[in-house]
């Protein structure tokens, strides 16, 4: 049977030998459900300042990839705690709006905004994949570059109200790509890495670090 490009679940999946999967978050089961670039306009409208979704959008961009430079240029490249990803987003919503009063309740906004259930929308091709794997009797689990924020929103959005575990970089200490991020998510599960499968749309922070800690790896999106 050749596989259709689009097709929801792809051949032998899951893959022999893995007893659990972990799924990234965004991108790969929920996404925001308007653009970053509209919510963070409409933040800045909210507060007086008017700034285009293309700006935001181009400035964003800047600001997440310095922030991730940060992270891989520290002492220990990648550990984090609730402290550093709240400081992240403070200093990405600061580089897109510029230093001013409003930026700081911009900032309180949009944090307030993303920690909604409603701020989110799930993404059909991952609830099929998460689901194929609930019932083929696999443990699910999701493992995410993101904070405290997603412990609050899981049980309230779907596919993650499906899942067995929510592990977010701030509570783990680690973000992708660390092999320390791989390694705690494997105890909390007690599996092997060889036992473990990761799926994502990231072909760097998902797959391919996944596959340097020894784990199975499934590019979606
Ligand atoms: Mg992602």
């Amino acid at each position: 049977m050749v596989a259709h490009p689009r097709s929801a679940v792809p051949d032998a999946f899951p893959p022999a030998g893995v007893t659990a999967i972990v799924f990234d978050v965004v991108g790969t089961l929920v996404e925001p459900a308007v653009s970053v670039a509209d919510t963070y306009a409409a933040a800045g409208r909210r507060q007086g300042v008017d700034l285009d979704p293309a700006t935001v959008a181009r400035r964003f961009a800047t600001a997440w990839r310095r922030q991730e430079s940060i992270d891989a240029a520290a002492a220990t490249p990648f550990v984090t705690s609730r402290s550093r990803e709240r400081e992240r987003w403070r200093e990405i919503v600061a580089d897109v709006f510029g230093p001013g009063d409003a930026t700081a309740a911009i900032f309180t906004d949009l944090w307030a905004h993303f920690a909604l259930p409603q701020a989110w929308r799930p993404v059909p091709r991952g609830v099929t994949l998460a689901q194929t794997a609930i019932d083929a009797g696999l443990v699910v689990a999701v493992a995410s570059n993101f904070d405290e924020r997603l412990l609050d929103i899981a049980p309230h959005l779907d596919p993650l109200t499906r899942v067995a575990g929510v592990f977010p970089s701030s509570e783990i200490g680690w973000r992708k790509p660390a092999a320390e991020f791989f390694r705690q998510v494997e105890r909390r599960l007690e599996r092997r890495p060889e036992q473990l499968l990761y799926v994502g749309d990231d072909p760097d922070l998902d797959v391919m670090a996944a596959a340097n800690a020894g784990w199975q790896s499934l590019l979606v999106g």
